[in-house]
């Protein structure tokens, strides 16, 4: 792979206020990239349109640049770049690896997690009403992930064929994301872990596309007392923004690194300079980190 220059970037959806958690995976994929002297892109997933929240995008930069963030070149928009999704879509067909699914909700739902493939061998025609989903092989497919270690899924029974545009005419975020991280060079993908399953899925596409595969490292996910996932969803609390070096040393310690508690205090740019110079992803832990939300 090209490592000339490391190119990494932060993709977040815009659904809501920032949060602890975002604030990890911002923390964790912009100090793996300064501290290769890389670069650092900034991507508002609002490619499921169904899901954005008016004003959440800008809001969510303002805030990260309150806590000192900055990205490098123009802040790119999914809802923009259809285009893109649409020339990888064509290519797939071309190579006549995608179908419609015509599988009611329901029908799916009875089915559990992994598409039994009920459509694959119909031959119906692409219209515009159905979902498509990409045809995968019987295939394992393996990573090395630099803070989980190796990871592996075969696609064929662990998630069968998937979706890359949704009924609605929306492209799905697998498709979305490799196009994009392929797109604009990534060739580090930093981000939670509540995505590491995807990421076979994703490895599976860029090869159908003939993109390079970018490296992967997966942070710890925040839970509560009762181990659920901490997100917007489950009503994770906004970050006090007008915090900033506090929540940031937070993050850092929960990444498992070290700031000296005198740096939990005023100056943000001092707190950065420390993060950059001692950033070691060797200290980022495995497991989940429980977050006392009272
Ligand atoms: N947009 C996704 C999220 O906010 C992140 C996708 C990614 O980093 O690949 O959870
Ligand atoms: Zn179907």
């Amino acid at each position: 792979m090209n490592k000339q220059i490391y190119r990494g970037r932060f993709a977040p959806s815009p659904t809501g206020d920032l949060h602890l958690g975002t604030l990890l995976a911002a923390v964790g994929s912009y100090l793996q990239a300064r501290s290769q002297h890389g670069e650092w892109l900034m991507r508002i997933e609002d490619v499921d349109t169904t899901r954005r929240v008016k004003g959440a995008a800008d809001a969510l930069l303002r805030a990260l640049e309150g806590f000192g963030f900055e990205w490098d070149g123009e802040v790119v928009y999914q809802s923009q770049r259809t285009d893109l999704y649409e020339s990888a879509l064509e290519i797939l067909s071309q190579k006549d690896q995608i179908y419609p699914c015509t599988c009611s909700r329901k029908q799916l739902a009875d089915e559990g997690p992994v598409y039994v493939g009920h459509c694959r061998q119909l031959r119906l025609p692409l219209a515009e009403e159905h979902a498509l989903r990409l045809r995968v092989e019987d295939q394992l497919i393996g990573f090395d992930d630099q803070v989980i270690g190796y990871y592996q899924q075969t696609l064929a029974s662990e998630c069968g064929d998937f979706v890359i545009k949704r009924k609605d005419g929306l492209f799905a975020y697998q498709l979305a994301v490799v196009v994009d991280d392929a797109k604009q060079g990534i060739n580090e993908v930093v981000r939670g872990i509540d995505l590491l399953d995807s990421t076979p899925r994703q490895i599976y596409l860029q090869q159908q596309l003939g993109y390079a595969q970018p490296d992967y490292l997966h942070l710890p996910l925040l839970v509560d007392e009762h181990g659920h996932k901490l997100g917007k969803s489950t009503g994770a609390a906004a970050l006090d923004l007008s915090q900033p070096v506090f929540h940031l040393h937070s993050a850092l310690e929960l990444l498992g690194q070290k700031p000296p508690a005198e740096l939990a205090r005023d100056d943000l740019n001092q707190l950065w300079l420390w993060a950059a110079e001692h950033w070691n992803i060797d200290l980022i832990p495995t497991q989940s980190l429980t977050i006392n939300q009272n």
